[in-house]
């Protein structure tokens, strides 16, 4: 097995002039990213980082932070009252495709589409907007390790043009699934995901999750154990839109991407895997990310049902 440190630069080479793929476009901000930026991140449970390539570049974190607010809201509500709220079945479609709930408990189907999403983030406890906004980014904060920002064009540009989010948003208001008022909801969504993170960041927040919800650096605690569990379960089978089965038979560890193009991944017990590549695929998922971690987890046997 190579040291890791030399498989990320083989990688990195290998895949840097990979030029497939689309920048996410519907706002312009996303729409301005270089197709060329990629980076590879490695934090394993005792601190090290293993990394290659613009790894402090940063970007939006868009829809891996779906991951942390839902911890967020277990720890605010408990899983059986998040349950009420929020499914766990995976969908098989995109994450804003489908403008529906499950027919009789009405609940959005899990936290990993936007209508889920959005649900769980009316969650977050706080009386004010202001309050809610601080205690999740406290929450990143802590994932981090350092103090963390929103892009305010970003935010306001997915503000201007979410009418389908703020569609599925009235639908759950229609069935009491969604708590509160709903545009605040929804700017707290939309500052969720304008939250600026680098490669970096997301790997040591997905190596916090590996080690049990203990910050592999700081020490500090950013979830509770028990949660862990269920956030690692849904991102194993409702992380990767509607490639998420296709990539827990193939690569085979919880895992959220985003349209940015970050994608993250957790190998329980052992690290915290990012990589940022804007250009992305059909299903919405970095495509230089996907062969990074394809590789990784051939050359590693991180599948969890590689038992040889
Ligand atoms: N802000 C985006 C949205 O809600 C996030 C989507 C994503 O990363 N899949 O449409």
């Amino acid at each position: 097995m190579p040291p890791i440190q030399s498989f990320l630069e083989t990688l990195y080479q290998e895949y840097r002039d990979l030029t497939a793929g689309q920048v996410a476009s519907y706002i312009p901000e996303l729409a301005k990213a270089d197709a060329r930026k990629f980076a590879i991140s490695v934090v394993t449970l005792d601190g090290r980082m293993f990394q290659v390539g613009d790894f402090q570049q940063e970007f939006t974190i868009q829809s891996i932070s779906k991951v942390f607010v839902y911890g967020m809201a277990m720890e605010d509500w408990g899983r059986d009252r998040l349950l009420e709220k929020v499914g766990v079945e995976p969908t098989g479609d995109p994450f804003n495709s489908h403008i529906r709930l499950d027919e009789t408990s009405h609940r959005p189907d899990n936290p990993m589409i936007n209508a889920g999403a959005i649900a769980t983030t009316s969650l977050i406890k706080g009386d004010t907007p202001t309050e809610r906004l601080n205690r999740m980014l406290a929450m990143f904060q802590r994932y981090v390790g350092r103090d963390v920002y929103v892009d305010i064009s970003t935010f306001l540009s997915e503000k201007a043009t979410g009418h389908r989010n703020r569609a599925m948003a009235h639908l759950m208001l229609n069935f009491g699934m969604i708590n509160g008022d709903i545009e605040e909801a929804l700017d707290l969504y939309f500052q969720q995901c304008a939250l600026l993170v680098t490669c970096q960041d997301l790997a040591t927040m997905a190596a916090a999750l590996a080690n049990q919800g203990k910050h592999p650096i700081t020490g500090q605690r950013v979830l509770q154990p028990e949660y862990v569990r269920d956030v690692l379960s849904v991102m194993y089978t409702c992380g990767m839109y509607n490639f998420a089965g296709e990539w827990a038979f193939r690569v085979g560890i919880p895992a959220k991407s985003g349209v940015s193009g970050g994608l993250i991944a957790v190998v329980p017990n052992q690290a915290g895997i990012a990589v940022f590549s804007p250009p992305l695929d059909e299903h919405g998922n970095s495509v230089r990310g996907l062969k990074v971690f394809e590789a990784l987890s051939q050359e590693y046997g991180f599948h969890m049902f590689d038992l040889s």
